[in-house]
C-alpha cells in the first residue's frame, strides 16, 4: 500500500506540475514525453492496485486452486522424471512432426503420442490453422526439419462452429483469426471441421511445395474425435487427408498407411542420434 500512496503522490505531483507550468506559461504544457510518462505512472499505480487486489482475493479463488494443482502436478512430475528423462533433448531438440492444433481444452499431445516429448513440435491456436501461426510452422519444416507436419482438427470445434456463424461483435483480434477460417456460414459440424483441416493441408502443400515434392515432408490432415461422431471410435485420430488426397480408400492404399496400427518392431526410433547437431 505504500508503494501505491507513493505513486499516487507522484502522480498528483507531475499533474500539479503540468497545471502550474500551464497557468504560467500559455504554451501547451503537456508535451508528449509528459503525456507518456503520465501513462506509465497511471498504469504503474494500476498494475500495483492489480497486485494487491489479487493478493486480498487469493484466498479461494479458483485461479489459486488451479495454481496449486499445477504446482503439485509438476512437483510430482519432477519426482517420477530423473535426469535421463531430460537428456536426449536437454542440449536440442530432434522433432519428428511439426503438430498444428486447436487450442480447444480437450485435445491433448497424450491422445497421439506417450513420450512427446522432444518428439512433437507444437502449435496451437483457434481453429488449427497454418495462416495464424506460418512462421512457427516454417520454423519447424524449414529449422527442425520435421519429416511430418500434422494438422489435426478435433470433433465439436468452437472455432469453426464461431466461424461458420455471425462473429461480427467478436474483438478484432478474434475476428482476425476466424477471418482465415474458410468455411460455409451456417454449417458448423463436421463437414466444416474436415474442409478446414483440407484447407489448411492444401495451403501448406502449397507453402512447402519443395519439400512435399522431393519427398522430405509429408503434410496429414486429420480429426481427433472425442464424440465418436465420426463412427471410427471415441478418441480415434482420424487420417483424412495425405498430400492433398481425401479419398479413404486411397489413404489405405498408401505405403505410409501400411501396418499403421502394428506396433512398430524398434520401438520408437527417436533416441537422440548421434549425427544431429
Ligand atoms: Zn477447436
Amino acid at each position: 500500500m505504500f508503494r501505491i500512496a507513493a505513486l499516487t503522490l507522484t502522480l498528483s505531483f507531475t499533474l500539479l506540475h503540468t497545471a502550474t507550468c500551464h497557468a504560467a506559461n500559455p504554451m501547451p504544457p503537456a508535451t508528449d514525453g509528459d503525456k507518456e510518462r503520465i501513462r506509465a505512472i497511471v498504469k504503474e499505480v494500476l498494475r500495483e492496485y492489480a497486485a494487491v487486489m489479487s493478493n486480498k482475493q487469493a484466498g479461494g479463488t479458483e485461479a489459486k486452486d488451479m495454481l496449486g494443482n499445477l504446482v503439485q502436478d509438476n512437483a510430482t512430475f519432477m519426482r517420477t522424471h530423473r535426469a535421463s528423462h531430460f537428456k536426449p533433448f536437454m542440449d536440442g531438440q530432434h522433432p519428428r512432426a511439426t503438430v498444428v492444433t486447436c487450442a480447444d481444452s480437450r485435445v491433448h499431445t497424450h491422445a497421439l503420442d506417450t513420450t512427446p516429448d522432444g518428439d512433437l513440435f507444437m502449435i496451437r491456436n483457434i481453429g488449427n490453422q497454418l495462416a495464424t501461426a506460418e512462421g512457427s510452422v516454417e520454423y519447424g519444416v524449414h529449422h527442425l526439419h520435421t519429416p511430418l507436419l500434422l494438422f489435426m482438427g478435433h470433433s465439436a470445434c468452437g472455432a469453426i462452429k464461431a466461424a461458420a456463424g455471425d462473429y461480427a461483435a467478436e474483438s478484432p483480434a478474434i475476428r482476425r483469426e476466424l477471418d482465415t477460417i474458410q468455411i460455409p456460414k451456417g454449417e458448423p459440424g463436421l463437414s466444416s471441421i474436415r474442409l478446414n483441416v483440407n484447407n489448411q493441408v492444401r495451403d501448406a502443400m502449397a507453402k512447402f511445395e519443395s519439400e512435399v515434392m522431393t519427398g522430405r515432408l509429408t503434410v496429414v490432415g486429420a480429426i481427433y474425435d472425442f464424440r465418436n461422431d465420426m463412427r471410427q471410435g471415441q478418441g480415434r485420430l482420424n487420417i483424412i487427408n495425405v498430400n492433398g488426397e481425401t479419398d479413404p480408400a486411397a489413404i489405405a492404399r498408401l505405403e505410409l498407411m501400411q501396418d499403421l496400427e502394428k506396433p512398430a518392431p524398434k520401438g520408437k526410433a527417436k533416441a537422440a542420434p548421434a549425427a544431429h547437431h
